[in-house]
């Protein structure tokens, strides 16, 4: 499947943002925008011209790359979102936040989401006991989420957990078993996602 594969920190400068892409590394001095907090390029320190569709733009950017999806794959989830009753913005950050990749990273089963999603390719885990190794799975209230038995990813996970204190209140997580579950679809205030979503709804309704 198609991949964005350009540099992670280049891509939190051009937002100029931590958009913690690269698991533990995001948490050092090593960060690149802790060390070069200004737009990468041979214009990056130049002046900016401020426009609304600009910052429509760069929030649709911003939360594409959060969940590190192209942009087929991102606006395939607005089209849908744009089709379920409610706020539009809050459902495309609902169907964002259930994807089973994102779901490893909030339960701290994944430093980043580019493991996560390798972890899940390469059949790590399962969903209510049948392997799932589809990234974009969106998971369900009641999904119970296991590593498989004996898997060589054990160590890995473990060692990612160990940087995720808090899980969020609609999942819940073992860390010794790993082994989670999904309590309920989360509320808009527990996705801790750092995009306004009413400047994409904007963006992908002109
Ligand atoms: Fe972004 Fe992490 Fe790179 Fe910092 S280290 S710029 S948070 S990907």
């Amino acid at each position: 499947m198609a991949r964005d594969t350009s540099p992670q920190c280049k891509q939190c400068r051009r937002e100029g943002q931590k958009l913690f892409l690269k698991g533990q590394r995001c948490l050092t001095e090593k960060c690149g925008v802790e060390r070069r907090s200004y737009p990468p390029g041979e214009h990056g320190r130049g002046r900016v011209r401020q426009s609304e569709y600009r910052q429509q733009l760069r929030e649709k950017q911003k939360a594409r790359r959060y969940y590190q999806l192209l942009e087929k794959q991102f606006r395939g989830y607005y089209q849908k979102a744009s089709r379920q009753p409610g706020v539009t913005g809050e459902n495309l950050l609902r169907l964002l936040e259930r994807r089973l990749d994102n779901v490893l990273v909030r339960l701290g089963f994944a430093a980043s989401r580019r493991q996560s999603r390798q972890l899940v390719g390469h059949g790590h885990w399962l969903v209510n006991g049948r392997r799932v190794d589809i990234p974009s799975y969106q998971v369900r209230p009641e999904d119970v989420i296991t590593i498989r038995p004996s898997s060589a990813a054990a160590d890995v996970v473990r060692s990612a957990t160990e940087l995720t204190a808090v899980v969020p209140p609609w999942l819940q997580a073992d860390h010794d078993a790993l082994t989670a579950k999904v309590l309920r679809l989360p509320e808009r205030s527990e996705i801790a996602t750092p995009v306004q979503e009413q400047l994409i709804v904007e963006l992908y309704s002109k």
